[in-house]
């Protein structure tokens, strides 16, 4: 155990873009930084809670830059806590949601610092929300998971094929991070065990005035996803929760198109 006196680093979710979905806690974490370390899909108006004093360092892809890397960002997060900064370490959602939190804090519990963390409103939750539908429903979806399409370098990543059959045996409801590139991939797998008039929900910077999103059905969701330009940062919701969308109800089950 370290001492109790150990230097504390604190990990805050700046939920998934509007700054009101902010909790209370993280604006006081945000308000306290002498040091602000921010990913990239970090909304900008969040950083007003900052003192005008602190330093805020983007370490994302800002500008078509490479993303900082992250041996750097932990390298340096490590030294500004044993300067004595009181540093905050800003994701996107929450940080223990995808986006490399995890690793994060072994890293600093490496070093010797304890680490506090404080939730935010991950992307996969916003997204549904956004378009006024529940990710579980006691009729259609028992669970939800929270998958990536993104495999690490190496890595063979999802077995869609094998997820699609548990997600209709157990009636659970699919939210995928990081879809669009690999969004054919993914969609062949999981034909293979769901069916293709499975519903679907896309949605684009959810909570962002910039949002955009579709309702399509999993065999059409690729030429959708085309034909309406969406890109990432997008949540794909899977299954039957996504009639319960304001949009499906009014559009009826015939005819599923674009909303945005
Ligand atoms: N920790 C973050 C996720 C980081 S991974 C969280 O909890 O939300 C990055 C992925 O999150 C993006 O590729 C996208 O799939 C999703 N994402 C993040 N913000 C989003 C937003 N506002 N709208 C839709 N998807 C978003």
């Amino acid at each position: 155990m370290p001492p109790l006196s150990a230097p504390r680093c604190t990990l805050v979710g700046a939920g998934p873009g509007d700054p009101e979905l902010l909790t209370l806690k993280a604006v006081k974490a945000i308000a306290k930084a002498t040091l602000l370390l921010v990913d990239d899909l970090v909304n900008d108006a969040v950083l007003a809670h900052a003192s005008p004093t602190a330093r805020i360092v983007h370490v994302g892809k800002r500008g078509g830059c490479q993303s900082t890397p992250q041996a750097f960002i932990d390298k340096m997060m490590v030294q500004a806590v044993q300067d004595g900064e009181q540093v905050v370490r800003l994701k996107g959602g929450d940080p223990f949601i995808f986006g490399r939190g995890g690793e994060e804090v072994e890293h600093l519990r490496a070093a010797g610092i304890e680490v506090d963390v404080v939730n935010g409103i991950t992307a996969g939750l916003a997204g549904l929300s956004s378009l006024g539908a529940p990710l579980t429903h006691r009729e259609h979806a028992h669970g939800v998971v929270l998958v990536t399409g993104h495999a690490k370098p190496g890595d063979s990543g999802t077995d869609w094929v094998q997820l699609a059959h548990t997600a209709r045996q157990a009636k659970l409801t699919l939210v995928i991070y990081m879809g669009v590139s690999s969004l054919e991939h993914i969609c062949q797998g999981l034909l293979q065990g769901l069916p293709a008039d499975t519903p679907v929900a896309i949605v684009q910077q959810a909570s962002l005035p910039q949002q955009r999103q579709a309702l399509s059905v999993l065999g059409d969701l690729v030429h959708t996803v085309q034909r309406e330009g969406l890109q990432s940062p997008s949540i794909i919701v899977v299954g039957d929760v996504v009639r319960g969308t304001r949009a499906w109800q009014l559009q009826g089950e015939s005819r599923i198109q674009r909303t945005a």
